[in-house]
């Protein structure tokens, strides 16, 4: 994927672009605007008017929903695990520091959801935010999309979910009650483990867990349920049996409505970031995870149902209801084959 597909707007000049820009982005750049900040050290925004903003996942995903909105690309939660980092390949950026520090904002994402939620050819299917990158990362807090985002979701009681890391969504507190008055919303806070040292490593630019868990609180204390998927559990660093203990307990004392666990699969782009990453903090580790993923992307089938089987046991002993994809109330997926492609590639991630 490259620039002049995800926008569409191949001719429309750079505001201030700085002299690195062309070579990044090819001769026919179409980037708006490029800004550097002193609010955000080592982060450089791409602004760019994308041509749409609702996609659909592809046919061949597990995912529990049909559309997608993300009006963002990489995240300065920078989470050395994350699944999206690959698609910043598809833009010519670089899948390691750089998805955490270059980050492309759709700035017409509100104007564009508004203009396909009113089209007769949209019928009200759910929509899932927070699908690939975390839209309620520190950007959002500068570039406020998601108000607009909720008022046109809310004006058209189009039913939708949220899934992220960012304390920032109680900002929209308001609006979240509003919209969830007309039509379905669903939450989820992504906490997969509480233990401090491993946040501060794996999780540098991420709220605290205690954090997003006041998050959840505060969510179910405006009466929207908020579920916490605890994901990801990292093998060997975030599994032992009292870790996974302290994070259920710390969301049922939070309130979650319920604690869906998912253990870290690691995905090209994902992986060589995650594995140099633990070459240097654990290397004594290396070899047990090329054997736990030997197979590719995902831990062998034995070891997420045992991780489950705990998680749920302890979610029973702490009361938290029956556990499910929380926030991810969408409808049952048609039959997807043919469908058109999405207008950006869809990586579904689930932080
Ligand atoms: S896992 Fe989620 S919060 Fe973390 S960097 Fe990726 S998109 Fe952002």
């Amino acid at each position: 994927m490259r620039w002049e597909n995800l926008t569409g707007l191949r001719d429309e000049p750079m505001d201030h672009g700085r002299a690195g820009d062309a070579a990044l982005f090819g001769a026919d750049a179409v980037v708006t605007r490029t800004v550097d900040t002193p609010e955000f050290s080592g982060v450089t925004f791409h602004e760019i008017r994308a041509r749409s903003i609702v996609n659909r996942v592809p046919g061949a995903s597990r995912m529990p929903f049909e559309w997608t909105v993300n009006p963002y690309r990489g995240c300065t939660h920078a989470c050395v695990y994350c699944f999206a980092r690959n698609t910043h390949s598809y833009l010519d950026l670089d899948t390691g520091l750089g998805f955490d520090s270059q980050i492309v904002v759709k700035v017409n994402a509100p104007e564009l959801l508004r203009r396909h939620l009113a089209s007769r050819r949209w019928h009200g299917e759910h929509i899932a935010m927070g699908t690939n990158v975390d839209c309620y990362q520190r950007a959002e807090g500068r570039y406020r999309l998601m108000p607009g985002i909720l008022e046109a979701l809310r004006d058209y009681a189009n039913p939708f979910s949220i899934l992220t890391k960012g304390t920032l969504i109680l900002r929209d507190l308001d609006l979240l009650r509003q919209a969830a008055d007309v039509t379905d919303v669903g939450i989820s806070v992504s906490v997969g483990f509480v233990d401090q040292e491993l946040w501060r490593t794996v999780e540098p630019g991420t709220p605290a867990p205690e954090r997003r868990l006041d998050v959840v609180r505060a969510l179910s204390d405006a009466g929207i349920g908020c579920g916490v998927l605890m994901a990801p559990v990292i093998p060997f660093l975030g599994d032992r049996p009292d870790q996974l203990r302290a994070t259920v307990a710390a969301v049922a004392r939070a309130g979650g409505t319920s604690v869906t666990p998912l253990v870290l699969h690691l995905r090209p782009g994902a992986r060589e970031w995650f594995m140099s990453w633990l070459a240097h903090t654990h290397p004594h580790l290396v070899r047990r995870y090329e054997r736990l993923y030997a197979e590719g992307a995902y831990a062998p089938k034995w070891y997420q149902r045992r991780v489950t089987r705990q998680v749920h046991e302890l979610a029973e002993e702490f009361g938290i209801g029956p556990s499910r994809a929380a926030g991810f109330r969408a409808p049952r997926l048609p039959e997807q084959r043919g469908a058109p492609r999405p207008a950006e590639p869809t990586q579904l991630t689930l932080m």
